[in-house]
């Protein structure tokens, strides 16, 4: 679009420089009028350079030009298209008769307020007054900067239509970069990412330095400051300087990979906002030149660091390596131009600005790709974070799992000991039991000993007390078994004792009747719930079955007899018992004194 604008500029050009047809005369005084001038000798004036441009210099410069015959008669205008020039007056003169007039006189200038120009523009532009003489221009030009006299005759028609181009070159170029600077700064603001702050600055000075340089920051932004006129250039130029190093260090991420580098661009950086704040104080003529020199040397630098950078393979280097190298490309082309070592067909300022359309297009990039870096960093900051913080969540679990699964075991063996144990216990209970069972019976009988006959007599005395029933007790004792000893042996006496139980239990068959070996050949009975009379039958039973029985040992015959005391009651004391058994073995002696072999009964 803005090449389409600047080709249809080129064909719009139809200025024609007044370069040839101008003298100039150096005021080494700086007091001479313009009726001075005119009286100076025609040897005096020199030829004007081709470029019209005349340094940087404290004197006033006067020009001299022949306006040549207006052959089209259609309206002329002078272009004084170095709109930068502190003070310009120009007076236009005849001669009628031989005796000079003057038809306009005009002063234009930065020095001087812009509602003081005679055409409302951002270029300095004077009608042509209309004589049918020859017209001569004079002009007193001086100026703090750099002394331009570039001056240009249009004829007016191609000059509207040329600027109605120029308006929309002016138009697109601003609006872009407007738009880019906004578009920066509304990115800063929701991304808070310092960058896009520096580069909308960066794009904003810009933009006011190329307004500035064209005239229109004076018309539109500060036409009453010729303060700030004088200086806006050099103050912008600066502070967008200062910026543009400190928008390289940050996008090439400097402080990191080139520390050293970043640290002379910090210096530099800082030189360019301390010169912005002096340029409010000290003349632009110093100013300007200061500039010069910090740009031919800032340049290079950044140029150095980026290629450099280019080469180490960084992409953002790369196209900020570009950026830079078109907007030099056009810096030097303006200047050859501005020097005519090119002629360009159009105003070389274009140029400049198509540059930096290009510059800021390449910079806003690598900020677009330098952003895109930071976020795929950041992202994968993020998805190491979450993979670690999933990895630690997985480890947890299983964690969990191990503490969960062992605890199990855990339980589980406890439970398999506990049942163990459990079982050890009962089997030693049932031991215990058995043990206890086995203390109460005689290993040779099998009858209850006398440990248990005293438990049991006791607990059926205290029943038979309870229920009020007879309580029988009888004490037996076999005849002469020392004989049987003597004669047959020990082993033969045993036999002898296991045969005469198992009589007894023959015979004596309630299970509530309880059988006990006594001790040695001594038997006692306790019979619950008994009368004396059929105790006494029983007994006597037995002692008759005994009698009959023949007892064979190692093909020996034996025979034995048995003796037995009775006696029964209704237990009524606690003491009866003992008194009972006591009682019955005394019916036993009785008995063995009447003889042996027989049972003797006695009520207690
Ligand atoms: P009496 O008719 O007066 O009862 O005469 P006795 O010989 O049976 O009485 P005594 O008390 O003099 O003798 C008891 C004998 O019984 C003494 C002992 O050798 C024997 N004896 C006691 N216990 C056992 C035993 O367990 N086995 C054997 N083989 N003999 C026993
Ligand atoms: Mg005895
Ligand atoms: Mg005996």
């Amino acid at each position: 679009m803005l090449l389409f604008v600047t080709y249809k500029l080129t064909q719009l050009t139809n200025e024609r420089s007044l370069a040839e047809f101008t003298d100039v005369f150096v005021d080494l005084t700086g007091e001479l009028t313009v009726d001075d001038i005119q009286s100076v000798q025609s040897k005096s004036w020199l030829k004007v350079p081709s470029t019209m441009s005349f340094g940087i210099t404290e004197h006033p410069h006067w020009l001299k030009t022949d306006i040549p015959n207006n052959q089209s008669g259609k309206p002329q205008i002078i272009e004084f298209s170095y709109s930068l020039t502190d003070k310009v007056d120009i007076w236009f003169v005849t001669k009628r008769n031989g005796t000079p007039i003057v038809l306009d006189q005009h002063s234009v200038g930065d020095s001087l307020a812009y509602s003081q120009r005679p055409v409302d523009h951002d270029r300095w532009l004077f009608s042509v007054p209309e004589a049918s003489e020859d017209i001569t221009m004079i002009a007193r030009i001086q100026s703090t900067g750099p002394l331009k006299g570039e001056v240009n005759i249009w004829s007016k028609e191609s000059y509207i239509a040329y600027v109605s181009a120029h308006r929309l070159f002016m138009g697109i170029f601003f609006g872009y970069m407007f738009a880019m600077a906004l578009s920066n700064l509304f990115l800063y603001v929701s991304t808070r990412i310092p960058t896009f702050l520096v580069y909308s600055g960066y794009v904003l000075m810009f933009s006011v330095v190329i307004a500035s340089l064209q005239g229109i920051s004076f018309r539109f932004l500060w036409p009453e400051s010729t303060w700030l006129q004088e200086r806006a250039v050099a103050l912008f130029a600066y502070v967008m300087l200062g910026l543009v190093v400190l928008f390289s260090r940050q996008i090439l991420d400097l402080d990191q990979q080139q520390p050293k580098l970043s640290k002379v661009l910090s210096i530099l950086q800082k030189i360019y906002f301390v010169l912005a704040v002096m340029c409010l104080a000290l003349p632009y003529s110093v100013m300007i030149k200061v500039l010069l020199v910090m740009m031919l040397l800032s340049i290079p630098i950044l140029l150095y660091v980026s290629i450099m950078m280019a080469f180490q393979g960084s992409q953002i280097a790369r196209f900020f390596a570009a950026a830079w190298g078109v907007l030099l490309l056009s810096g030097i082309m303006t200047s050859a131009d501005s020097f005519q070592w090119l002629n360009f067909p159009i105003d070389a300022s274009y140029v400049l600005m198509v540059g930096a359309t290009i510059e800021t297009l390449l910079l806003a990039l690598a900020l677009a790709m330098s952003f895109d870096n930071q976020r795929e960093k950041a992202n994968q900051a993020q998805r190491q974070v979450l993979e670690s913080e999933k990895e630690a969540a997985k480890a947890k679990d299983e964690l969990l799992k191990m503490q969960q699964e062992a605890k199990e075991q855990l339980e589980y063996a406890v439970d398999e000991r506990t049942l163990e144990l459990e079982i050890a216990l009962r089997e030693l209970s049932e031991v215990n039991n058995e043990l206890e069972a086995l203390s109460a019976i005689d290993a040779l009988t099998g009858l209850m000993n006398r440990r248990a006959f005293e438990k049991r007599i006791l607990a059926e005395s205290r029943r038979s007390r309870r229920e009020r029933t007879p309580l029988a007790v009888a004490m037996l004792d076999i005849d002469h078994f020392k004989k049987v000893n003597d004669t047959y042996g020990h082993q033969a006496g045993d036999e002898c004792l296991r045969i005469f139980a198992k009589l007894m239990r023959e015979i004596i068959k309630r299970p509530s009747d309880v059988l006990c070996r006594y001790g040695g050949e001594e038997f006692v009975v306790i019979l619950p719930n008994t009368t004396l009379d059929a105790a006494k039958t029983l007994m006597e039973q037995l002692r008759i079955k005994v009698s009959e029985t023949t007892i064979e040992f190692e093909s020996q015959e034996i025979l034995i007899t048995t003796s037995a005391g009775v006696t029964a009651r209704v237990v009524s004391t606690d003491t009866d018992h003992e008194l009972m058994v006591s009682y019955a073995d005394k019916q036993l002696y009785n008995a063995k004194d009447g003889g042996r072999n027989r049972v003797v009964a006695a009520n207690f």
